[in-house]
């Protein structure tokens, strides 16, 4: 099943999952310090940390 994933930042894109719903996130690969390197990484830690939390069976 492929599902989508709508960001805040316009970003769409999609992933293989069980799951059957498509997902509106606040945070993406396209705006994720994580993925970005931006310097800021330690200002969003708390965000990534619940994102992670919240979708890393999405990510696995
Ligand atoms: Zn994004």
């Amino acid at each position: 099943m492929k599902i989508f994933f709508n960001c805040i930042c316009k970003e769409k894109f999609f992933l293989f999952s069980s799951y059957k719903n498509n997902l509106n996130i606040n945070i993406c690969n396209n705006c994720h310090p994580y993925y970005t390197k931006k310097k800021n990484f330690s200002d969003n830690s708390e965000k990534i940390k619940k994102f992670n939390k919240k979708y890393e069976k999405f990510f696995k």
